[in-house]
C-alpha cells in the first residue's frame, strides 16, 4: 500500500506558513513505512528539532482505480479516519530553499501516525465535517473539511490521474491552520466531530 498527501489545501494554513496558493492540489507520498497505529508512541527523531503536527483526516481507498472521475470518486473509499502528517519543518525549509525533494522531511519512519478508520456512513455531510487536535490539554488545531480547496472527491480525481489507487492505500487530505512543534512527553489526541479517535504519547 501506499500513502498519498495532499499539501496546501486550507488557506488559514497556506497563510501562516506563508506559502503560495497553489492552482492545482501539492502531492507527495509516504512509504509504508510511515504509518504508526494503535496509539503507539511516536519516538522524536534526532535529525530535527522542529518536529510539527499536522492534523488531517484521512480517507482509506476500497477499490483499485485511476483516471477516476471526480462525480464517481466516493465510489472509491466508505471509511475515513484521522491521521498526523508529522513534517521535520526544520529540514524542509532547507529542502525547499533548494528546490530538493522533501521526502526527509515528511516521509521518514513512523511520521503518519493514524487512527482506526470507521464508516463514512456515520456522518451527515463529509464537506462540512469538524475535526481537531489536543496537545496535552489545548486544542492547537480546528479544521472543517469546508474549509478544503479540494474536496475529497477533487482530490481522488487529481491523484488518480497520475498514481493508481489500490485497497488499502491512504489519502491524507490536508492541514488547517495551527501547526506547531512536538515535544518529548507530548500527548497528541485528535478527534473527529468530538469524538477521540486516536491519542499517543511523543518520547
Ligand atoms: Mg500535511
Amino acid at each position: 500500500m501506499k500513502i498519498l498527501c495532499i499539501g496546501r489545501n486550507y488557506a488559514d494554513h497556506i497563510s501562516e506558513l506563508n506559502n503560495e496558493r497553489p492552482s492545482e492540489p501539492v502531492i507527495f507520498l509516504k512509504p509504508d513505512t510511515a504509518i504508526l497505529k494503535d496509539n503507539e508512541p511516536f519516538y522524536h527523531p534526532d535529525f530535527s528539532n522542529d518536529i510539527h503536527h499536522e492534523v488531517e483526516i484521512v480517507l482509506k481507498i476500497n477499490k483499485v482505480g485511476k483516471n477516476i472521475d471526480a462525480k464517481f470518486a466516493h465510489k472509491y473509499y466508505d471509511e475515513i479516519g484521522i491521521g498526523i502528517d508529522f513534517t521535520a519543518r526544520d529540514l524542509q525549509s532547507k529542502l525547499k530553499e533548494k528546490g530538493l525533494p522533501w521526502e526527509k522531511a515528511k516521509a521518514f519512519n513512523d511520521s503518519a501516525p493514524i487512527s482506526g478508520f470507521v464508516s463514512k456512513l456515520q456522518f451527515d455531510d463529509l464537506q462540512h465535517l469538524n475535526f481537531h487536535l489536543q496537545v496535552n490539554e489545548n486544542i492547537v488545531q480546528k479544521g472543517n473539511t469546508e474549509m478544503m480547496l479540494w474536496n475529497f472527491d477533487e482530490i481522488i480525481a487529481e491523484i488518480s490521474k497520475y498514481f493508481t489507487l489500490k485497497t488499502g492505500d491512504l489519502i491524507f487530505t490536508g492541514t488547517p491552520a495551527g501547526v506547531g512543534k512536538v515535544m518529548i512527553g507530548d500527548r497528541l489526541t485528535a478527534f473527529i466531530e468530538g469524538k477521540e479517535m486516536m491519542s499517543f504519547e511523543v518520547k
